[in-house]
């Protein structure tokens, strides 16, 4: 970026509310320019300059202090107009992810009105004008085309000039709830708005996933981004809301498991997820407004390992590490390790062997399936001392004392050397499977036996 040596003619200062871009694109226009990269050619910048339209990045400062004396209007001045979309673009770390900086969203009735874009538009958690309760469109209605950053804009469509003045309303559905509370909201309110939709963003009918917390993620994959807003809005504020969506998950993930006996599992993956729950609960119940039922944005979204599962099935049963340890109360090296193993049905990376993924839902509850096939009836009867000579599945420290652990153990149990306990009911978690402390001991011996024959290779001929 250089300085220009010709200053601008007319130089019009921001109005109340108006984004950045739109201000820049506004000022090429008055001064002769439509296009805004023709505009911007004069002031040397010629590489795809995204970053000077975010609000409080280096690259916006050094653009401004460009405008700021091309336009003999003070740089702080300037600043001052943006100081709230300042704000905003903190809510996620001055990424250009949560703003529509590509392609110009607009109201047309607000355009016609007068002839400047609004900050609110550009930002990804507003999806209706608040004062005309109308959609905002990144798109002509008229010929379907994208618009783009030129003049023509302020007027009509950038590709057909389809005049605003002529748009007529549209039959739309009333407000959503999110809209009219962001439309209602200003300063501090409204950013804690945005930030709460932020937060909501990632929660659909499937486990969480890590994956799914990049806003790019949402702005690729989810189609309805409009649905997907209000729902992040109503689960914010909106018990009922909450409620129905962890029953319709729970629902979710038994027909995709075939889990129609044990739902002790699922309620324990299910618990895992509590923390996150309360952490971004409903915060109020005098919530006024028809409630969206839970929705699945599409099968793409909260997918870590999308290249792995292209497939609707499979794709909706991603777990956390968290999750996965919790319900095998094994630590996360072991989980890996039996995944590595092939003992537990997981995904290793093709091209990177050491690299494993979380198993998914369906993988657990496969394995849960083919331990209990195998258990023998644990008989408790009224035997408190029989229950003593049992360690239970995850009491690693208790096998410890035998130089074993659960993992190890789960080895011996598939290779039939050691059985398997398990309580004779089919609702049950894999804590409640247990080893019995006799045949422990006696597989610690015949370990430390074959280590010591290994290791003396003169006893093996006696
Ligand atoms: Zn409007
Ligand atoms: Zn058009």
């Amino acid at each position: 970026m250089k300085k220009t040596k010709n200053p601008l003619l007319f130089y019009p200062m921001p109005k109340e509310g108006e984004s950045f871009k739109g201000y820049i694109l506004r000022l090429a226009n008055r001064n002769g320019f439509t296009e805004l990269k023709r505009f911007l050619y004069i002031f040397r910048i010629i590489q795809l300059p995204k970053r000077i339209f975010i609000v409080g990045t280096d690259e916006y400062y050094k653009f401004l202090n460009i405008i700021s004396e091309s336009s003999n209007v003070q740089q702080d001045k300037l600043d001052a107009f943006f100081a709230f979309e300042k704000e905003v673009q903190t809510i996620d770390d001055f990424s250009s992810e949560h703003v529509h900086l590509d392609t110009p969203q607009i109201c047309p009735f607000c355009l016609a009105e007068d002839q400047y874009l609004k900050r609110d538009w550009q930002s990804l958690y507003f999806t209706h004008c608040y004062k005309h309760e109308s959609k905002l469109w990144d798109r002509c209605l008229n010929c379907k085309k994208s618009f783009v950053w030129d003049g023509k804009l302020f007027v009509g469509c950038t590709n057909c000039n389809f005049k605003w003045s002529h748009f007529r309303p549209l039959a739309d559905a009333p407000l959503p709830a999110s809209q009219k509370s962001l439309g209602e909201a200003s300063g501090e309110c409204k950013l804690n708005l945005m930030q709460i939709i932020k937060q909501h963003l990632k929660f659909g009918l499937r486990p969480f996933d890590a994956s799914f917390q990049n806003l790019r993620d949402i702005k690729k994959y989810v189609l309805n981004l409009e649905q997907h807003i209000e729902f992040a809005y109503q689960l914010a504020h909106s018990k009922e809301v909450l409620t129905e969506l962890r029953k319709a998950r729970k629902e979710h993930w038994q027909k995709k498991t075939f889990m129609t006996e044990n739902l002790a599992i699922l309620e324990q993956v299910e618990a895992v997820n509590d923390k996150w729950f309360n952490q971004v609960g409903a915060k109020t119940e005098n919530f006024i407004s028809a409630p969206t039922t839970p929705k699945e944005a599409t099968h793409m979204v909260l997918t870590a390992h999308r290249r792995l599962n292209v497939d609707e099935d499979k794709a909706c049963l991603e777990l956390l590490w968290e999750q996965v340890c919790s319900v095998l109360n094994l630590s996360e090296k072991h989980v890996k390790d039996l995944i590595k193993q092939a003992i537990l049905p997981g995904r290793m990376h093709k091209n990177s062997p050491k690299k494993v993924s979380p198993c998914r839902i369906d993988d657990l509850v496969l394995f849960y399936k083919i331990i209990k096939k195998i258990a023998k009836p644990l008989e408790l009867k009224n035997d408190a001392i029989q229950y003593k000579s049992y360690i239970a599945w995850g009491n690693d420290r208790a096998l410890a004392k035998h130089k074993l652990n659960t993992k190890k153990l789960v080895e011996y149990v598939l290779s039939g050397d050691v059985s398997l306990f398990a309580p004779d009911h089919d609702e049950h978690l894999f804590d409640d499977f247990c080893f019995c402390e006799e045949e422990v001991r006696k597989i610690n011996l015949l370990q430390s036996q074959n280590l010591h024959l290994e290791n003396s290779p003169n006893q093996r001929c006696a």
